[in-house]
């Protein structure tokens, strides 16, 4: 279904502030209750519905925040305290459900609206004196009192394949499902650059050295607040070693012997995807 991966959004307007006339603007509500989406049923055959054109419930809550434009409508992100006020027949659906189920456009304003509301749920206070928060003119916030900001969490976490000449690095995390092998990634620590964390990350994981580092492609990765950005790297140097904890196997595989590796729904399943079709090309 996805031509692209999921939660990217370079089609939809971002553009922030409100525009001057957003009042007399059409506008179209999507809902949110603890991370899940609200949903209409759908014919087994038919996506989900998850944009809604009016405001029908929650018009008390305080919690609305501008999301983006989409199709020349404001769309809005709604967070509903209480899931008992849904009117019978709609459904709260995991974001992480949605994949496949609705088209990119939707999944991307989806994960957009989801930690929009998050931040908004968690921001209410300041985080170094207990304050009240105001918002600023862009999407931060400021204490009223200490003037500390915040601004909404994204976890910037890196994701790289190396590569040994006609081989691709893949490794085996203990959390992974049975079989299962990717390739490496992990947050990016204060301080670093990118090239580093992806330097340490291998270093760290499978104890070997890389070289000539390039960037891939990045995807916004809402459980809760990643941001991977992907790279492509060549082995230099060292012998594979693993943790036994984190990593239980890594090794060095050809194309035509991969394992099992994850699906296109994930930066890493297109860097894999990438690698294969590389030979091609
Ligand atoms: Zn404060």
């Amino acid at each position: 279904m996805y031509q692209r991966m999921p939660f990217s959004n370079d089609e939809l307007d971002f553009t922030y502030p409100l525009p001057a006339n957003s009042k007399e603007r059409p506008a179209c509500y999507i809902y949110i209750h603890n991370g899940k989406v609200v949903t209409y049923p759908a014919n087994p055959s038919d996506s989900p519905i998850i944009l809604h054109e009016n405001v029908e419930y929650g018009q008390d809550k305080k919690i609305i925040q501008y999301v983006g434009e989409l199709d020349e409508k404001l769309c809005y992100a709604v967070g509903l305290e209480s899931h008992e006020e849904l009117p019978e027949g709609l459904q709260l659906v995991l974001l992480r459900d949605l994949i496949g189920q609705v088209d990119e456009r939707m999944l991307a304003l989806a994960g957009r609206a989801v930690q929009l509301v998050e931040f908004e749920l968690t921001s209410k206070f300041c985080g170094r004196c207990g304050s009240v928060m105001q918002n600023l003119e862009d999407r931060g916030k400021k204490c009223s009192k200490c003037g500390f900001f915040v601004y909404p969490r994204i976890s910037p976490a890196i994701i790289v394949l190396v590569m040994k000449e006609d081989e691709v690095l893949l490794a085996r995390s203990s959390h992974f499902r049975p079989d299962m092998y990717s390739i490496l990634a992990g947050f990016v620590e204060p301080g670093e650059t990118l090239e580093h964390a992806v330097k340490r990350e291998v270093m760290e994981e499978v104890g070997l050295k890389i070289k000539n580092i390039r960037y891939f492609a990045s995807q916004p990765w809402p459980f809760p607040n990643s941001l991977m950005i992907g790279f492509i790297a060549d082995y230099s140097d060292g012998e594979i070693c693993v943790d036994g904890k984190e990593i239980i196997d890594a090794g060095w595989f050809k194309r035509d012997k991969l394992p099992l590796f994850p699906t296109k729904t994930s930066i890493s399943g297109h860097l894999i995807d990438w690698f294969i079709n590389m030979a091609e090309n």
